[in-house]
């Protein structure tokens, strides 16, 4: 048998990076097959590297990776799709920066979840595109928790299973989902949802794959209802360093 492969390539999006010594950066990568991880570019903080200006935050490239002891070493990197050039301005950046933290805050580093990989490349190019970027907030989270198998049930009571269709509900985030009128009893503090409000959430949440669009604007009360349900499940994650989302403010 012979010893595993010491290179190999990978795609990966850039999600973070930080200075180390004088002139190498490390990076934290999501990449299709291995999920999330920490790699060392030596020199890339050099205007003269091979490396320079292609590893920048939401960037996606074809990496050549060295396994290393600690962390592995990016000897090469080819784009694949330049993001951060469209991301630079404020909202656009705001907006990158939101999708990242929740990639990196819901995403274990061993756990390969490709799908979550086309819905990260997906939302990052909508967000380069599009003139209100933070109202694909909405959308892009219930993507995410459906790809994390998180996703509420939108058309029937999470606790006694009527349809919802045409009546008024309630998001019970504790229970992952939406109560009935007559199940009511805890959640008072949360808008309801009218008629429209839930037409519109089933149209949010419906959709094939990964993607991000056709453009499906969530109403402000269901972007609330959904922030409210993310920053749940993100409070319950020991490791997440998320602060409190904000995108309603996009809808
Ligand atoms: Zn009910």
């Amino acid at each position: 048998m012979s010893a595993p492969q010491r290179s190999y390539k990978t795609a990966a999006v850039i999600l973070r990076g930080r200075t180390y010594g004088e002139a190498d950066r490390i990076l934290t990568l999501y990449t299709a097959e291995r999920v999330k991880l920490d790699a060392i570019a030596k020199g890339s903080g050099r205007t003269k590297s091979h490396l320079a200006g292609r590893l920048e935050f939401g960037n996606e490239a074809l990496l050549g990776m060295h396994r290393g002891r600690n962390l592995d070493v990016v000897v090469s990197a080819d784009i694949i799709e330049a993001h951060w050039p469209h991301l630079v301005a404020p909202e656009q950046f705001a907006a990158a920066n939101i999708v990242i933290e929740l990639i990196d805050a819901f995403c274990e580093p061993d756990l390969p979840q490709p799908e979550i990989y086309t819905l990260l490349t997906a939302v990052l190019r909508a967000v380069g595109q599009r003139d209100a970027p933070l109202s694909l907030l909405p959308r892009f989270s219930m993507r995410l928790l459906d790809a994390l198998g998180l996703a509420p049930p939108v058309d029937a009571c999470v606790h006694c299973g009527a349809a919802l269709q045409g009546r008024t509900a309630w998001l019970d985030a504790e229970h992952g989902g939406f109560g009935c009128e007559s199940c009511r009893v805890a959640w008072r503090e949360v808008p309801a949802l009218d008629a429209d409000d839930l037409r519109n959430l089933q149209a949010v949440a419906a959709a094939p794959g990964g993607s991000v669009t056709p453009a499906l604007y969530a109403s402000k009360r269901v972007a609330q209802a959904i922030e409210t349900l993310v920053n749940h499940h993100l409070g319950r994650r020991p490791k997440a360093g998320v602060h409190a989302l904000e995108f309603v403010r996009g809808a």
